[in-house]
């Protein structure tokens, strides 16, 4: 295969760095990646030339930001393979996506006595939404669990779904365990009792090529950050069939079509759902993203990543005091771990003086660390710039460490 990590990384020179006089090695790409200088310039180029707020332009600049705007929607609809650009919404991250699918959903297709299945491995982001919802309608939400691989109990399926059940909530990929989970397989099964699907893929989208209409997804949802873009952007990708039938789920200017004391009407899709001024220059600059993805292409990328997770894995298990947690058997982007002896925050701290940047904590999903009664794990998680260098850099610290323990 012939992948140029290093033509890769000199897209982000942030990565070339010393930290505590240390080579930075950066294993946080699930908290947020890093940026090229592409997305920089791209934002930068904005703000010297054309920068103005987007719709009902009347001038220049404006109506240059409009289309860019608009060429970034089509831009994803091309890249995860949507029917249209009237279901792209563009919000501030995953987690207003699934408050908003929560929210509007639940007030159209939601009543008391529904149920709601929420996978065990979801992020909290991706449980609390529909706990508001359920209490809201007096619904019910139904776990889908795990096994102690980490992965899900689809068969459980067939006894959870039943004529009440209305929508089944799913992580693509599990921001802990780093389960692949089968979502075609998922959504197939769902669909067979007109179950609609919400896919979480604020894991998925940048670790693997994402068609929503293979998928046949009734929701998709990611975040710009995660996936080498700038910050406050995600992209919620609805079926048309739904998004027409959900009310509004803010009120304000670019929702409407008109406005009077007696009455609104509401704008078409997929501006019925982007109330107010948006991010413009993170949607725009995203653009130099969905460039640069495909420019690599994602098949690469996965590729690329699944040899850096296997190498990390096998490196870690050679360490008899380290347990993983999550042994699907397709796993990506990260590897949640504890040493037998040293918490995961001192681990973290000490990782990071070595120059190694991690996670530790919860990683915002309680129910897993239930699911295996430990406080937290530390979490290493990857990107298509890390390189064979940072596990071999991540190996020997940790391995020091332990053995100054
Ligand atoms: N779902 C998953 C699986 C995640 O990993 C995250 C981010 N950690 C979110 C949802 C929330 O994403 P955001 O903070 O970008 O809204």
């Amino acid at each position: 295969m012939s992948y140029d990590i290093n033509k890769i990384r000199s897209y982000f020179p942030v990565l070339n760095q010393q930290v505590y006089s240390k080579p930075l090695v950066y294993l946080d790409s699930a908290a947020s990646t890093q940026k090229p200088v592409q997305v920089l310039e791209a934002e930068k180029r904005l703000h010297n030339e054309y920068y103005g707020n987007i719709h009902r332009a009347a001038h220049y600049m404006a109506d240059k930001a409009t289309a860019d705007f608009e060429v970034v929607r089509n831009q994803v609809k091309l890249f995860i393979n949507a029917s249209s650009t009237e279901e792209i919404i563009f919000t501030k991250g995953t987690t207003e996506s699934v408050n908003l699918v929560a929210f509007s959903f639940g007030e159209r297709f939601i009543s008391e006595g529904d149920e709601i299945i929420v996978s065990e491995m979801e992020h909290h982001s991706n449980i609390v939404p529909w706990q508001l919802m359920a209490e809201r309608k007096k619904a019910i939400i139904k776990v889908l669990p795990f096994n102690d691989k980490g992965e899900l109990l689809i068969d459980k399926l067939d006894e959870l779904i039943t004529p009440r059940t209305k929508i089944l909530t799913v992580a693509h990929i599990s921001n802990v365990l780093g389960t692949v989970n089968p979502i075609k397989e998922i959504i197939t099964k769902a669909h067979q009792k007109n179950v609609a699907v919400f896919i979480d893929g604020a894991q998925g989208f940048q670790h693997s090529v994402v068609d929503v209409k293979n998928l046949d997804a009734d929701f998709y949802a990611f975040s710009a950050h995660k996936a080498y873009g700038p910050n406050g952007v995600g992209i919620l990708y609805g079926k048309k069939f739904w998004l027409e039938q959900m009310p509004p789920y803010q009120g304000g200017g670019e929702m409407i079509s008109e406005v009077t004391f007696s009455g609104t009407t509401f704008n078409e899709l997929p501006y019925k759902f982007e109330a107010g001024t948006p991010n413009i220059t993170s949607v725009i600059a995203f653009g130099a993203t969905l460039d640069l993805l495909q420019e690599v292409g994602l098949g690469n990328i996965t590729a690329w990543e699944e040899k850096i997770i296997k190498l990390a894995t096998n490196e870690l298990k050679k360490i008899n005091e380290v347990r993983s947690y999550g042994e699907a058997s397709k796993k990506s982007g990260v590897i949640s771990f504890n040493h037998n002896k040293i918490h995961p925050y001192d681990l973290g701290m000490l990782l990071d003086k070595t120059g190694v940047a991690v996670r530790t904590g919860h990683h915002c999903a309680d129910p897993v660390m239930q699911h295996f009664n430990i406080p937290g794990t530390v979490r290493i998680s990857f990107g298509m710039y890390t390189s064979e260098e940072d596990i071999a850099l991540f190996i020997q610290n940790l391995k020091r460490i332990i053995t100054m323990f």
